[in-house]
């Protein structure tokens, strides 16, 4: 069968076309056809492989009865090499009343058309690009017509199926990142706890012709642990990212602290100020050194010397270069003194002075960014901000894009996934869920 495919292949590359083609008008010709010629080296494969399970005549139900095959059904099977359809024996017990086809469940068989090799990077494109561009593009690379709305349904229970517990890496896949950020040193790697959040365009549930209440922007609160290897090195370990409330994080970040070797690193606590950061992380890591992230903090005092002195003259940069100076001193008591001082010179001079003043008397004790350089813990969470945007904003703020919660969290804990590392398990787990033969009534 598979040689006929193939002289049939090479026939057709030989007959159709043009004169003289160029290599790329042979390879999309191609592209086209090896379809036929791969489905049928699968089939192929197939029954050598599973010739003895195509033609099974008897069968053991979970109940001890013995069955006798009294059909052979045909299933159609979509894979990236095409398509073929498979015919396999139907067994039904009477007692149970139940019947199944044994071999869907050998050959972990998908329950949709679309198998297993098409879902899971249908998948992985479908957490990188719209759903839309996703059909495309998958078509474009691979020969294979995938829907967008298959692509987000399989998207989807792929994310629902992802527990906390398997997109997080294990505690030895830790160890080992650990080991890896210490290369031969005796001194323990700074592992730096990183928490943020970031604004997610969430809508109410409702279809699109049925009227539904307006989109709201939802927090989506992330963290993120990495090492701070040598060289300033980032050796990501874990990053989650939920829209929800502070519990949902705590959670998350109460399992990932768990799988921490706390005598083999230093602990750094990162965030920007926000009062339940630091209340999320002190739970889990008391131990760590809280530290206000420098460019946050940056920010505030730039925001503030805009509003007095104007944006962009020289006074607002000398003020600015004076605050930060005495912050990376440790010297609050003189910096809010300082604020104290200053006289507004409009009121939204005055409002943002004493929002500056209330900021930064809330985090004492998380300066002293010289100190921190000096012995080697870091002054900002550059690896925060960068995991907000490589996680949530790349994929969930697109224009026009509004998200059910549901479907918003299940995209973020595959791209989580697909971060960490763990994306592999994850599927592993959604697959396990998915090939269970469904009862069959027939
Ligand atoms: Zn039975």
């Amino acid at each position: 069968m598979a040689h006929d495919a193939l002289d049939k292949l090479l026939d057709d590359l030989e007959a159709e076309g043009e004169h003289a083609p160029t290599l790329r008008a042979l390879s999309e010709r191609l592209m086209i056809s090896r379809q036929h010629l791969l489905a049928t080296c699968l089939e192929t494969a197939l029954k050598q492989r599973y010739a003895a399970e195509l033609t099974q005549k008897a069968w053991t139900c979970a109940c001890g009865r013995t069955l006798r095959s009294w059909r052979s059904d045909p299933k159609e099977l979509s894979t990236l090499h095409g398509r073929i359809i498979l015919y396999r024996p139907y067994f039904y017990c009477r007692s149970c009343g139940t019947g199944c086809h044994p071999l869907d469940e050998q050959l972990q068989l998908a329950a949709a058309t679309h198998q297993f090799d098409i879902q899971e990077r249908s998948t992985r494109l479908g957490a990188e690009i719209p759903f839309g561009l996703s059909e495309e593009q998958f078509q474009r690379l691979t020969g294979v017509q995938a829907s967008a709305h298959f692509i987000h349904g399989t998207l989807n229970a792929v994310g629902e199926a992802a527990r906390l517990e398997r997109v997080v890496p294990p505690a030895d896949e830790i160890g080992r990142r650990i080991e890896d950020a210490r290369a031969g040193s005796h001194r323990r790697p700074v592992l730096v706890v990183a928490c943020d959040g970031a604004h997610a365009p969430t809508r109410p549930a409702g279809g699109r012709k049925k009227k539904r209440g307006p989109g709201a922007w939802r927090e989506a609160k992330g963290v993120r642990l990495y090492l701070l290897g040598r060289d300033h090195r980032i050796i990501h370990v874990a990053s989650w990212h939920e829209i929800g409330d502070k519990e949902h994080v705590s959670t998350a970040l109460g399992i990932i602290a768990s799988r921490i070797p706390r005598d083999q690193v230093r602990l750094a606590l990162v965030a920007d100020g926000a009062e339940w950061t630091w209340d999320v992380m002190r739970r889990h890591f008391p131990d760590g050194e809280e530290i206000l992230d420098y460019y946050h903090c940056a920010e505030h005092v730039h925001a503030t010397a805009h509003a007095q002195f104007g944006e962009g003259t020289l006074e607002a940069h000398e003020w600015t270069e004076a605050v930060l100076t005495r912050l990376a001193l440790n010297e609050l008591g003189r910096t809010l003194g300082g604020l104290k001082r200053m006289r507004p010179r409009s009121p939204a001079a005055a409002e943002e002075i004493r929002t500056l003043a209330v900021y930064l008397a809330g985090q004492s004790e998380r300066f002293g960014y010289d100190e921190l350089r000096r012995r080697g813990l870091p002054r900002g969470s550059g690896g925060i901000e960068s995991a907000n945007k490589l996680i949530c904003h790349v994929r969930l703020k697109r224009s026009g894009a509004w998200w059910l919660e549901g479907n918003g969290n299940a995209m973020l804990r595959i791209r989580c996934a697909i971060y960490n590392g763990t994306f592999p398990q994850v599927f592993a787990d959604y697959t396990a869920a998915k090939t269970v033969t469904p009862p069959d009534n027939k």
